[in-house]
């Protein structure tokens, strides 16, 4: 068995009266005719209603709800488990090709049959805009399926090199002993699918509790995985308060891995709570997490301005900055800065159009609720209460939605608030650094913050990259020449950071799928 040629999902673009166009706005328009839905808990492949609802708000409109979502209770939960416990055997013991062809289809599904709705949904529900949507629910999630598929092939091949006379030694990929738990984060679609998908794949159940803040596309996500085969109980759909559902999961015996994409903080206190409960389970579970970033753009003096300023504003501003690989500190040497850097910076970013999705060609949506609203909202204050001059937006307007204006500011401190803490806005901070410093300036983009995402490097001399690489070595698990720090491809650019960014266990590479599974060697004489 060998999988089909696996190639990146080409993008459509939803030029003004392209048929793209029309058929994603009729996705809209359909939705927004039978909003807001209903969403419940899907156990063994039954929809579960425990009656205690909650609502996932528009961001572009807050006085509306996309969907109504039941909350799974104490009694879901352990039913959850249950069912994934019990799906388990059949499930493993499936041959490998049967499994990889549900998740092929899955792919298709999402990227044919379902495309447009998806990206409604994500649309409306996450505030993207047309192209982020499309980066996000039709592309990266069907590479993550297709490619999973191409990489577990892979790594199940990947046998002992040596056997001697009369023996052969293989090696068997379990899936895990007991369930895997999937926290999926907001603002990415495909991650929503990713958590759940990437375990499942091989062999494992898993009980899949996704963002509030995206119930809606994961749920169409999760009906996907059901129409292309998944079988009831595989992957158990449990939307609800976080800390009472992964503390609930988290405290069972048979908890045997956690796949997670969200904040640091709570990946700290998860990791934590996880080691408070390891006498209670059968092994020591695997805590796979990509957690928070403050990413980073380098300026060499030898830059090309125009390329450094067009992949700045992408990669700080392209959905609201809600992306862990966005871009949110910027050293700029005087020399650029002064001569043209800062004003095309600003003419691009003035440039930048705020306005909701029936607006094919606003830039900027809402940012995803009140409280990241306010928190963005806050660092600003702060920013300015520290000494730094905002040179663009700082402002923000939440009547109807949540929308911030795309903000730069320049401080002289480079390890001022905005330089070092993350905020997951559309907030780029910049700090002007004397030619002469380039290599204390490199010294501070290693020491500023917590974590190791994403990082670029702009120059047009290639010493002077391979310097800052070998200088920056821990700094950035991706990294970047002369290009935006966002946007890794599935199959092209693994994705994943250390330090505090996560235990770079990379999404969209082979080394995720050895996370979740057990090997056994099996020796056998002849
Ligand atoms: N993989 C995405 C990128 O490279 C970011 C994922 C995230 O925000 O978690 O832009």
């Amino acid at each position: 068995f060998k999988a089909p040629e696996i190639l990146n999902e080409p993008m459509k673009g939803y030029g003004p009266g392209s048929p793209e166009r029309k058929g994603l706005q009729d996705a809209i328009a359909q939705m927004e005719k039978e909003l807001p839905f209903e969403v419940p808990c899907v156990v063994n492949g039954k929809e579960v209603k425990t009656g205690k609802l909650a609502k996932q708000p528009l961001p572009w409109d807050h006085a509306n709800h996309l969907c109504t979502y039941h909350e799974a209770d104490p009694a879901t939960v352990e039913s959850a488990i249950k069912g994934a416990l019990a799906a388990k055997a059949e499930w493993e013991a499936m041959p490998w090709n049967d499994r990889a062809a549900i998740f092929l289809k899955a792919a298709d599904l999402v990227s044919g049959k379902y495309r447009y709705k998806l990206m409604a949904a994500t649309i409306l529900g996450q505030g993207k805009n047309a192209w982020q949507a499309e980066i996000d629910a039709a592309a990266e999630l069907s590479d993550f399926l297709r490619f999973g598929v191409k990489y577990v092939e892979e790594l199940y091949a990947v046998q002992p090199p040596r056997n001697t006379a009369g023996s052969w030694n293989r090696v068997e990929y379990r899936a895990l002993e007991g369930f895997v738990l999937a926290v999926s984060p907001f603002n990415f679609t495909a991650i929503g699918g990713n958590l759940p998908g990437a375990p499942a794949l091989v062999g494992n159940t898993v009980v899949w509790k996704p963002s509030p803040a995206a119930t809606y596309s994961n749920y169409i996500v999760y009906k996907i995985f059901e129409e292309a085969g998944v079988p009831p109980g595989v992957i158990q759909f449990v939307p609800g308060p976080p800390e009472e559902v992964v503390g609930q999961a988290i405290a069972h015996p048979e908890f045997a891995a956690l796949h997670f994409t969200g904040s640091t903080f709570v990946f700290k206190k998860l990791w934590k709570d996880i080691a408070s409960n390891l006498d209670n389970y059968k092994g020591y579970p695997r805590i796979v997490g990509e957690t928070g970033g403050k990413n980073f753009h380098m300026v060499h003096p030898s830059a090309e301005v125009k390329n450094a300023v067009l992949q700045t504003v992408r990669a700080a501003f392209e959905y609201q900055g809600q992306k862990c690989s966005a871009l949110s500190r910027l050293y700029v040497p005087a020399s650029l800065w002064n001569n043209g850097f800062k004003d095309q910076l600003l003419t691009e970013v003035a440039k930048l159009k705020v306005g909701s999705y029936q607006d094919f060609s606003a830039f900027i949506g809402p940012v995803i609720g009140r409280p990241a609203y306010t928190k963005i909202i806050d660092y600003i204050q702060k920013a300015k209460s520290a000494g730094g001059e905002i040179l663009i937006g700082g402002t923000g307007d939440d009547s109807k939605g949540y929308y911030v204006q795309p903000t730069v500011i320049l401080t002289k401190d480079p390890k001022s608030v905005t330089m070092v803490e993350e905020i997951f806005g559309p907030v780029l901070t910049v700090y002007v650094y004397e030619d002469d410093a380039w290599d204390e300036t490199l010294t501070l983009i290693d020491t500023t913050t917590q974590y190791g995402l994403t990082g670029s490097i702009f120059s047009t001399d290639r010493k002077a990259l391979i310097y800052a690489t070998n200088r920056l070595r821990n700094a950035a698990g991706n990294v970047y020449y002369n290009e935006k720090c966002t946007g890794a491809v599935v199959g092209q650019q693994p994705f994943g950071g250390a330090r505090a960014s996560g235990t770079n266990d990379k999404a969209g590479s082979m080394a995720i799928f050895y996370r979740f599974v057990s090997a056994r060697s099996i020796k056998e004489n002849f």
